[in-house]
């Protein structure tokens, strides 16, 4: 497919906001791929150049961004940048410039260039990768350069899109999700597969791989076909909630009652030729963590594996567990390998998913813990097997869950003896019992996970700070609603960090995303970047938040920078905790 076909498409997408519309568009693009292609259309059309956990950060600064297209256009930069002023939009700006431009001699520029017009998808993105490899000395010259040049050769509409993506700033409006009911719509005409295509993308993190898979199986057995890889990371689990030990037990029966420890989600793959960590966002930190990559050859018996579990940093001197805060520190400090020695990291492993070859995930957890117990040793000086205990008495489970509270934990994690691995669930097969749900009467059952949408200027001493307030918002679908308004619970350093981001993820116009009452609309819009726990006393009916309930003196407990607006909490998670405090468990 030629890249002016590509963007054909990308601009009917654009005009659409109807999430079905979306679908359809996707499904005939999709259609019309080739094989060899449609892994990168994929990542094109959500932005991206590679699946998200290849992390290849190719956005290119919006300063460079104007001296490419004064390049290619022969123009002054400063005209670029009041054309820009007027647009607000550099895609905008380059494609009028290119229009502006057009019939005039591009050789001139380029020397012995000529101009393609139509490149080849694969071309043009070979070439954008060219581009976000360049490193080292003099690589922000070559950038400009080999940028204005691809700048030179391409239509209009093309152009809007390129400098969009390298940018960072596609943003059609639709995510991974919609791209898995595209590929579903593709196949049978509609989204009936849209549960196989998400569990497959649960398995296999990469939207690219599952369409390169139906694609080359023709269908739905490419789907049926996806397991673990080792080095793609797999959708962590997640927990549910349930309020007390009694209907823990009742609903999951015999059960592994673990730790609940407050540090980082760790997903570790290790493999002959080496190890890849992952976060829970999919983030690759192999790097910030050499500690574990050491202690795996030492420490581990197997050859193959990928493991799950938590990274958590012990005080050196008190050999307490560090609260989580602490433990990422080292995540932002750029000298890891005194950060290691600092702040030593303990890898508690609860789980196994794939050994030597065998994917574990369907197998029920009290094998893979057999097998994981096999591999790893619960006296680790690094990598240590998850202590647990087996139980179906809820007096048993109680009494460990106060112990995990009295050792400074965050509570305990139930698990269904039972259960196979469910990759991206959120479901009964693991239940989460921490202090605050347990105790009686006052705050909600859990925290929520909000996305930062706006911000709005403080009054009085806030007033310096920059930042008052910000409107959180919860997820619903693809879009987001808004459920409370912050001011409180904000340290001053935590107010000044807001409006130092802020200015970063400014944008002029609400992104089409947000659902937000007039009334609630912030000084400032944000790009959805910023997650932020939440504690309120309870949830109540509301007719001017969009999520159709509200947050009651909500106070902000930490930013959530090892979360992505995609893990921020959902609007049926919300729900099911306004039911939980009529007693109404769910589920
Ligand atoms: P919370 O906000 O309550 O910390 P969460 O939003 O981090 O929860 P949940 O799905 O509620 O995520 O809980 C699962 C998380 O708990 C996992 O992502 C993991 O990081 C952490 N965790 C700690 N101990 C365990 C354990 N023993 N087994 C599984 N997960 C655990």
């Amino acid at each position: 497919m030629t890249f002016k076909k590509l963007s054909q498409y990308f601009f009917l997408l654009e005009q659409n906001s109807s999430r079905l519309k979306i679908t359809e568009i996707l499904a005939r693009l999709f259609a019309q791929a080739g094989e060899e292609e449609i892994d990168k259309i994929c990542y094109l059309s959500l932005g991206r150049l590679l699946p998200s956990y290849r992390g290849l950060e190719f956005q290119m600064a919006e300063k460079m961004m104007q001296k490419a297209i004064a390049k290619a256009f022969g123009i002054d930069q400063e005209k670029v940048l009041r054309r820009y002023q007027e647009k607000g939009d550099l895609g905008l700006v380059a494609e009028e410039f290119k229009e502006e431009f057009k019939g005039k001699k591009q050789a001139l520029l380029f020397g012995e260039d000529k101009p393609v017009g139509d490149g080849e998808t694969l071309w043009v993105y070979e070439e954008l990768l060219a581009v976000a490899n360049e490193a080292g000395e003099g690589s922000v010259e070559r950038k400009i350069g080999k940028m204005a040049s691809l700048l030179g050769k391409l239509d209009g509409l093309s152009v809007r899109y390129i400098v969009r993506i390298l940018l960072g700033k596609m943003r059609l409006g639709f995510s991974e999700m919609t791209v898995l009911d595209g590929l579903s719509w593709m196949i049978t005409g509609d989204k009936s597969l849209r549960l196989l295509t998400e569990d497959a993308y649960n398995v296999v993190a990469d939207v690219g791989e599952i369409a390169r898979n139906i694609k080359a199986s023709k269908g739905i057995e490419g789907l049926r076909k996806i397991k673990p890889k080792l080095g793609t990371p797999i959708i962590p689990a997640l927990c549910q909630r349930i309020g007390t030990a009694e209907e823990i037990v009742e609903k999951l029966g015999k059960i592994a009652v673990e730790p609940k420890y407050d540090g980082t989600r760790l997903q570790v793959h290790l493999r002959k030729q080496g190890v890849s960590i992952f976060t829970r966002n999919l983030e690759n930190v192999t790097h910030m963590f050499p500690d574990i990559v050491q202690a795996l050859k030492k420490e581990v018996k197997v050859e193959e594996a990928i493991f799950d579990g938590e990274g958590l940093g012990i005080d050196p001197k008190t050999k307490k567990y560090l609260p989580f805060q602490e433990t990422i520190k080292r995540k932002r400090k750029h000298n890891i390998a005194s950060t290691a020695k600092e702040i030593p990291l303990k890898y508690f492993v609860f789980d196994i998913l794939y050994e030597n070859g065998e994917s574990l995930i369907k197998e029920p957890f009290e094998k893979r813990r057999k097998i994981l117990a096999q591999t790893v040793s619960a006296k680790g000086k690094v990598i240590c097997l998850s202590p647990q205990i087996l139980t179906s008495d809820p007096n048993k489970l109680r009494q460990y869950h106060d112990e995990q509270i009295k050792n400074g934990l965050e509570g305990i994690v139930a698990k269904k003896w039972q259960s196979v691995y469910e990759p991206g669930r959120r479901g009964f097969h693991w239940v989460k019992l921490k202090q605050e749900m347990t105790k009686k009467g006052g705050g909600l059952a859990d925290t929520v996970d909000c996305v930062i949408m706006g911000v709005t200027r403080g009054k009085g001493k806030r007033a310096g700070f920059g930042v008052g307030s910000f409107l959180a918002g919860i997820r619903k679908n693809d879009k987001y609603v808004t459920i409370t308004n912050i001011g409180t619970g904000l340290s001053d350093e935590q107010f000044k960090d807001l409006n130092k981001r802020s200015k970063k993820l400014k944008i002029k116009e609400k992104p089409r995303m947000y659902l937000v009452d007039k009334n609630q609309e912030p000084d400032t819009w944000l790009e959805p970047e910023i997650v932020a726990e939440i504690q309120a006393d309870n949830i109540t009916k509301s007719s001017i938040h969009t999520a159709g309930v509200a947050l009651r003196f909500p106070r902000l407990i930490r930013f959530r920078d090892d979360r992505d607006p995609s893990q921020a909490t959902t609007l049926g998670e919300v729900e099911k905790l306004y039911g939980m405090q009529f007693g109404n468990e769910g589920g």
